[in-house]
């Protein structure tokens, strides 16, 4: 059993087992992990404490200089990375190179951010007095987060939370403890003083309930459920959060779209990475002069795709994470056949040269918004499309749903373009590009239930990680 919780500065174990196997061949136990149980949390909450004031006081450069290091260590290691989180998570390699060059980039730019430490001098409508605007850190911040981007995901976290003076307790997906310790090894090798940063493998409700009532803050990316039921435990202890949830994301298609380009657009942003992306294009709203024509061109696409073994060279859709997400994809397959969605393509589970949860890339035409299948989440390589009439019933179509992540319009129309992209209700738009695939210096996040508090990345990170402090000074 791998002793793989950092506490304190020290690797430890836990009490309970958990065996990993490579969702690419279930024959391939990747290892053991020992889980952390409520006496690792508090004494990695004991250890952020105490070392974290002395942290929060540190000088800009030392702080820029640590994230630097964990910058190059993951620039360094990137080979090795990706060929880890391919065989955990079954992220083709180059999926999974790309998420951890972006890893490391977020590192640099918050190596940046650190020395950027904002600041406000104001005058006073008092006589002789000055006032000063500035920025403490909020303490020990718990991170939790998801698999499915699970070296990003915690870097655009991990990265400003240290950047301005927190502590860090990161409690990553149970389902991904290889990759998370590797991140965390390379954390420990920069020259951050133990104790600033711990890691607890640990399942959700009860490690992850144990950090919510230690931590200062919580930052939470994964499912609107899970996020709901963290914010209630956050509000009762009064402390902050940002929560990054679950999406239901449209892609509309308009009659005067480019049909080649919109094809590959809805096909990438809704397959790639098994569709197991918040950002994935689940819905396309496609109006009814390009729609048959479309769903043709998607098909035929889709068809081609090479599902395989992650690690393969040529495989572009790798397995989805596990048997709980295996069986829910094919749950819902079955969900959308009861509502009489018609197949287009896909619809069952491959099997393939080694034992894997391995789905077609399924796509369903002739839906209605009201379906269940268009309602929730899937999290699989499942789209849909939805017919209608024109530009307006699609943008209502678009805004008919409990979320608002991302979303697209594929379109050669100024005026449709600029009117979606102010009325659509959604945190981040796309024009001619799919509604998954971001930039890492801007500010990511969503509207509804896909998210709750202070955007995520870029120069907006610093709302969550620090706490404003309003000084009036006598001249
Ligand atoms: P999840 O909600 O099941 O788990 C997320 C994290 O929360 C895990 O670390 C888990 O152990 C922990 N957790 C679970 N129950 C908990 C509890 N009661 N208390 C504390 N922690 C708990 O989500 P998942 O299946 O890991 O990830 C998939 C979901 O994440 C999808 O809904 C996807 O859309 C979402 N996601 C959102 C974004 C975004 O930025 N909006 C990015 C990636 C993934």
């Amino acid at each position: 059993m791998l002793e793989k919780n950092l506490i304190g500065g020290n690797w430890v174990g836990g009490a309970q087992a958990l065996e990993i196997r490579n969702p690419s061949d279930l024959s391939d136990v990747i290892a053991t992990y020992g889980l952390a149980g409520k006496g690792e949390v508090e004494a990695a909450f004991a250890a952020a404490r105490k070392a974290q004031p002395a942290w929060g006081r540190a000088t800009l450069e030392q702080r820029s200089l640590v994230l630097e290091a964990i910058a190059r260590g993951i620039f360094d290691n990137k080979d090795r990375l990706a060929q880890i989180l391919a065989r955990e998570g079954g992220k083709t390699v180059p999926d999974a190179l790309g998420e951890v060059m972006r890893a490391g980039h977020i590192a640099r730019f918050f190596a940046g951010e650190a020395l950027r430490m904002p600041g406000e001098k104001l005058g006073s409508v008092r006589p002789n007095v000055d006032v000063e605007i500035t920025r403490d850190p909020v303490g020990i911040v718990g991170l939790i987060t998801p698999w499915n981007f699970p070296v990003a995901t915690p870097m655009w976290k991990i990265a400003p939370a240290l950047a301005f003076g927190n502590g860090v307790v990161w409690k990553p997906s149970e389902k991904t403890p290889g990759i998370s310790v590797a991140i965390a090894e390379i954390v420990a090798a920069s020259s951050i003083p133990a104790g600033v940063f711990n890691l607890l493998i640990g399942a959700g409700p009860d490690v992850g309930a144990a950090v919510i009532a230690n931590a200062d803050a919580i930052s939470f990316t994964g499912s609107s459920t899970t996020g709901r039921r963290i914010a209630v435990a956050c509000a009762e202890r009064l402390i902050r959060c940002q929560m990054e949830m679950g999406g239901k994301n449209p892609l509309v298609v308009l009659d005067d779209a480019d049909l080649e380009l919109a094809a590959d657009i809805a096909v990438n942003g809704a397959f790639f990475q098994q569709g197991q992306r918040c950002t994935a294009s689940s819905r396309l709203i496609v109006t009814n002069g390009i729609h048959d024509a479309f769903v043709k061109a998607c098909a035929e696409r889709i068809a081609k795709l090479r599902v395989g073994h992650a690690l393969k060279a040529d495989t572009q859709i790798g397995p989805v994470i596990d048997d709980t997400q295996f069986r829910k994809n094919l749950g819902y397959i079955d969900i959308a056949k009861g509502e009489n969605a018609r197949l287009a393509t896909g619809g069952e589970a491959l099997e393939l040269e080694t034992k894997g949860y391995y789905l077609a890339p399924t796509l369903f035409a002739d839906t209605t918004n009201a379906m269940r299948i268009n309602r929730e989440e899937v999290f699989g390589p499942v789209a849909t499309v939805i017919r209608v009439a024109d530009y307006e019933e699609a943008l209502a179509v678009a805004n008919d749903t409990e979320y608002g992540l991302s979303a697209g319009v594929c379109t050669t129309s100024m005026k449709h373009a600029r009117h979606f992209q102010r009325n659509v209700e959604a945190g981040m738009t796309m024009l001619n590009l799919p509604t998954a695939g971001v930039d890492y210096h801007t500010p990511f996040g969503g509207r509804k239930a896909s998210s709750y508090g202070p955007r995520e990345q870029g120069r907006y990170a610093v709302e969550f990680y620090t706490q404003i402090k309003t000084s009036y000074l006598l001249a």
